[in-house]
């Protein structure tokens, strides 16, 4: 994390609105909470299921050259041995409290971090991976591990994918799943906790071929945030110096974001080369080679790893879309969060009630929760309900008055611009379609209409 100017939004007024508005909980907080661990409220479980399902449709249903797995957590401790994790996380270490990095304390001089001068925390002897124990009996050979990250279940599944698939290279494997890394330091809410969830992608490639796709991928990636409404001003890449590099790595690249506390990392790229798959095959004693049709041999793939985190988009899209707009006497909170992003997509909204209304309400309440996550209020004034949904990031409300009784006609109402419309209720779930899909379309009635909400108000 650097000194740059941080995002207007503090990350106090973050906390407050997840703990709020049930985005996010400390875990277990009647027993007073476990350090850096969270749970995910009812609307901060549908935030994350969605950011999940964009990156699932992104890199593998919309793409013809990525395959799904999902890979136990539990592997064999081999894995580990493998990938170099039980024997790089072994060391004395001390942690910079300011900008993460890990040393050594038996190759350092001096008691301060080299990389920025920061403070280091004490010693220890540390593995970052949580052991437990398989079966009945805690003994050394029983020991396994919580896995720190998706990206092995990948490589070990390789062949099986291969062999059931029918994939050539290039092609790539996608996971989604909890990791589990026994931080040093943790802090700034959920960006680094000791539970969390990873959305992992190993693109095999040919050798000689992984510059350019390491090129593709960054562009790929960098590009998803911005198309789920990042700033890009708020993005940026940074290159991993030579000795920054992780064991595996040939070539590295964060995507960061300018988070309320400084630029830190969204996901890495990483150019891995035929490390995994080399390490694998030589302590299974399997054969990970994959056979090239044309050169007519046997290579090892190279690969080429987008590894982003869940909880740090998470974060990153709530920062990037609070805003605070001045509203009357009041001032307005919302989320200007994209319309594939928002926990709810529509709320209905019955102006009293009054037993009439009510009943045209959940009629339309249950049509539309067919379609999308939709809350129903009838608690308080109108404007008060608006502002309810403006703050949890509801695209769009759904206004039944009393003139909907006579003409079967609805407002909707827009969460950014303020616009209301109004349009017949047999159109409602049309006009909401092209409308969460980005189409500024208008389905009016003769004689419907289009004003501002403080003009009606
Ligand atoms: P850092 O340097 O910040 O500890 P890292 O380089 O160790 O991160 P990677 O191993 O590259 O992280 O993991 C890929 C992604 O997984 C990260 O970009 C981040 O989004 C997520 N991630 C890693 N560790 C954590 C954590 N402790 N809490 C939340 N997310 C994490």
């Amino acid at each position: 994390m650097t000194e740059e100017t941080p995002t207007k939004v503090d990350m106090e007024k973050i906390v407050s609105l997840c703990r709020r508005r049930g985005f996010i909980f400390p875990s277990s907080e009647i027993y007073g909470g476990l350090s850096s661990c969270w749970d995910y409220g009812p609307l901060g479980v549908e935030l994350k299921r969605n950011i999940k399902e964009a990156w699932w449709r992104a890199v593998v249903q919309e793409r013809d050259d990525v395959v799904g797995l999902d890979t136990s957590i539990l592997m064999h401790p081999q894995t580990w041995v493998a990938s170099g994790h039980l024997e790089g996380f072994a060391d004395p270490l001390v942690e910079c409290k300011g900008c993460h990095l890990r040393w050594r304390s038996d190759e350092l001089e001096g008691d301060k971090c080299p990389s920025c001068g920061g403070e280091l925390t004490e010693p220890r002897k540390f593995n970052l991976m949580f052991k437990t124990f398989m079966g009945p009996v805690e003994e050394e050979a029983s020991v396994v591990y919580l896995r720190p990250e998706t990206a092995q279940g990948m490589f070990v599944n390789f062949q099986n994918v291969l062999n059931t698939t029918r994939k050539r290279l290039p092609f790539g494997i996608a996971q989604i799943g909890k990791a589990f890394r026994n931080e040093i330091t943790t802090g700034n809410f959920i960006f680094r906790s000791r539970e969390f969830e990873q959305m992992e992608i190993e693109f095999f490639v040919k050798p000689g071929t992984d510059g350019e796709w390491f090129n593709y991928w960054l562009e790929e990636r960098l590009n998803w945030y911005v198309k789920l409404g990042i700033k890009k001003e708020n993005l940026r890449l940074r290159e991993h110096a030579k000795g920054e590099l992780a064991h595996y790595a040939r070539a590295c690249y964060d995507i960061d974001y300018l988070f309320p506390m400084g630029w830190a990392e969204l996901e890495g790229i990483a150019n891995r080369g035929d490390f995994d798959l080399v390490q694998h095959a030589s302590f299974s004693g399997k054969d990970l080679s994959y056979f090239d049709e044309e050169a007519k041999e046997h290579i090892i793939p190279y690969v080429i790893e987008p590894s982003a985190g869940v909880d740090r988009p998470f974060l990153a899209f709530l920062c990037d879309a609070y805003a605070e707009e001045p509203d009357k006497d009041e001032i307005r909170v919302l989320l200007h969060l994209h319309p594939a992003l928002a926990p709810i997509k529509v709320a209905v909204l019955p102006l009293s009630r009054r037993e009439q209304l009510v009943a045209v309400a959940k009629e339309i309440y249950a049509d539309l929760r067919q379609h999308w996550m939709v809350s129903y209020d009838d608690a308080q004034s109108i404007g008060r309900r608006y502002r309810r949904q403006d703050e949890i990031g509801t695209p769009f409300c759904v206004t039944i008055d009393f003139q909907s009784l006579e003409d079967n006609q609805v407002t909707i109402r827009d969460r950014d611009s303020m616009n209301q419309i109004r349009v017949p209720i047999a159109e409602l779930q049309k006009t909401l379609v092209a409308k969460l899909e980005g189409e500024d379309l208008f389905v009016l009635p003769p004689g419907g209409m289009i004003w501002k909400e403080e003009s009606k108000e």
